[in-house]
């Protein structure tokens, strides 16, 4: 395997510890596997101190208004835009997307999730009057206060739109930020960071803590403030037992098998062009990726059809070769899909396209259409990650439910009707963060819809204000409208028991006579 020189990317990585690092990684294009670049492991002292940094970093900007934070925020937004071609490169290199796949998939939704929160913060975040304005014992404000610093722990497939979402409801909220990238594409996160410093008033605001899942571990017991993790189901659960240490409020991204419904009034060509689109595009490496698909019985073999004209299109291969879809970006990945493929087939499936993996040198995998598949399967059960799209027949909606909700993820659902209303009322039947109707995956670059999944797919949300609270703590103000010596409530003597009585009548009671009868009762009794 032949060495690539050095790409001049990137300045050096603001948040990097100097010194000969104990440990490095390879990190190498997973199309060609050549070399890309070298960075350190942190271990446990060295990721304390960023961390530590971090908070330095963190007091002074979180005391800025709301406002003078945004203008921050908009001109990192400024800076991503005019680097937009040195960013889809450097993406493109590490995961083996193509680059136009990285302007519109990350660049494009980051720029929209950054101008997003920089106009929404002020007014999301601002302390706010509760209660009535005039009546009530107490005037009462909530404010929203940053936890100080974020650990944010991103996983290869999106490693640029994943930590800077993140970081940016972060930072609007005024953290710090720690960034943990996959030690598979630590580039972009490393590129953003150095954006960062250059955007906001203080270099220490956005810190990166390269390595494997040791710094992972490190940056959950530095430990930070408030933590978001976006991963796989199995180490979610390792961060939140690592955030229940030390009581780090967790949010957690986590995987996803998505389905998508369509039924028999549906507009059967844009529906199969969204499930090829939905399962294929960046290798079906996305956590809302349509892994499944239910189609009325009565339309089933028409929508494959067409989604077999529409994927035979596509193809597999290197991100400069003209092919659709790129490479796996993880060693491993095409294991996993060959394995789910191979128990499908073994259960009954059939193979309508693709099915065995590419000929030749880097990881690729063609587009793959199953039909005849049953819920017993592990391609209908287990997240692939992979081009690989199943679709199986359902006779009635209470079928299509049972089978949409019948897995432990709970990310998104998405169903396909020329009946808005009826849509509208399967989707919400189906347990998922977000559902979609006559659309998928698209919900993501919506900045004002949270994001996030129920069941095994995670809790918290990110992105929308939803989000922007995430980083955040509610703080209740509260001050009595008078201030009378003594307030009646402190230790009162055992004979305003009826007085008491007659309050809780008057405020409680069922209705206006109630209310009245009561509380004279209470007072009449001895
Ligand atoms: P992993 O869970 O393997 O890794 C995620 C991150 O956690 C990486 O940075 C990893 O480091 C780090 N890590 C590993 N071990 C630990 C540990 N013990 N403590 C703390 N951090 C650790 O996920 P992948 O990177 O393979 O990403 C794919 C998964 O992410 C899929 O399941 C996908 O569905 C999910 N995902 C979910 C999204 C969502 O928004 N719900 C969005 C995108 C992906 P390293 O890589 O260096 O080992």
């Amino acid at each position: 395997m032949e060495d690539h020189p050095r790409p001049q990317l990137h300045v050096p990585a603001p948040g990097l510890v100097s010194g000969p690092p104990a440990d490095a990684i390879e990190v190498r294009e997973p199309d060609t596997g050549l070399l890309v670049d070298r960075v350190p492991v942190l271990g446990e002292e060295e990721t304390r101190e960023l961390v530590g940094r971090a908070r330095a970093a963190a007091g002074p900007w979180s005391d800025l208004p709301l406002r003078a934070r945004a203008a921050h925020l908009k001109r990192l937004r400024r800076l991503v835009v005019e680097r937009a071609d040195e960013i889809a490169e450097t993406v493109s290199r590490e995961t083996g997307k193509p680059p136009i796949d990285v302007h519109v998939q990350e660049i494009l939704v980051a720029c929209d999730h950054l101008g997003w929160a920089a106009r929404a913060a002020p007014r999301v975040l601002a302390c706010r009057r509760r209660g009535p304005p005039l009546l009530g014992t107490h005037r009462r404000r909530v404010r929203w206060e940053p936890y100080g610093v974020a650990g944010i722990i991103t996983p290869w497939n999106f490693p640029f739109v994943i930590p800077l979402s993140a970081a940016v409801s972060a930072l609007a909220a005024g953290n710090a930020v720690v960034l943990k990238p996959s030690e598979l594409t630590p580039g972009p996160a490393r590129l953003l960071a150095e954006l960062a410093a250059r955007a906001l008033p203080d270099p220490d605001l956005v810190l990166v803590a390269t390595g494997d899942g040791r710094t992972g571990r490190a940056l959950v017991d530095a430990p930070v403030d408030v933590l978001s993790f976006t991963g796989s189901v199995a180490t979610g659960r390792k961060v939140m037992e690592g955030a229940a240490r030390h009581l780090t409020p967790p949010i957690l991204e986590l995987g996803g098998k998505d389905a998508m419904i369509v039924l028999e009034d549906a507009d059967l060509r844009p529906a199969a062009r969204a499930a090829v689109w939905g399962a294929f595009f960046h290798a079906g490496q996305v956590c809302q990726s349509v892994e499944r698909v239910f189609v009325h019985r009565s339309r089933h073999d028409e929508f494959v059809r067409l989604v077999l004209e529409e994927a035979s299109r596509l193809r597999a291969g290197p991100r400069r070769s003209g092919a659709q879809i790129g490479a796996l970006t993880r060693p491993g990945q095409l294991e996993v899909i060959e394995a789910h493929v191979r128990d499908a087939r073994e259960r009954g499936a059939r193979v309508l396209l693709g099915g065995e993996p590419s000929d030749g040198e880097g990881r690729f995998y063609p587009p793959t259409v199953l039909s005849e598949v049953t819920p017993d399967m592990r391609i209908m059960r287990e997240e692939t990650f992979g081009p690989v799209l199943p679709v199986a027949a359902f006779d009635d909606e209470e079928e299509a439910v049972r089978l949409a909700n019948g897995t432990p993820y709970g990310l998104d659902a998405y169903v396909w009707t020329e009946d808005r209303g009826r849509g509208r009322a399967l989707a919400r039947r189906l347990r998922a963060g977000s559902v979609m109707v006559n659309d998928c995956v698209t919900n993501y670059g919506l900045s004002d819809l949270p994001f996030g999944g129920v069941k095994e797919s995670g809790m918290g949300r990110i992105h929308g204000q939803e989000g922007l609270r995430s980083f955040a703590y509610p703080v209740a103000e509260a001050e009595p409208r008078l201030r009378p010596p003594r307030q009646p409530w402190w230790f009162p003597p055992a004979d305003r028991a009826r007085w008491v009585k007659a309050w809780l009548h008057l405020r409680h009671g069922a209705g206006l006579a109630d209310r009245v009868t009561g509380a004279l009762a209470a007072l009449r009794q001895d």
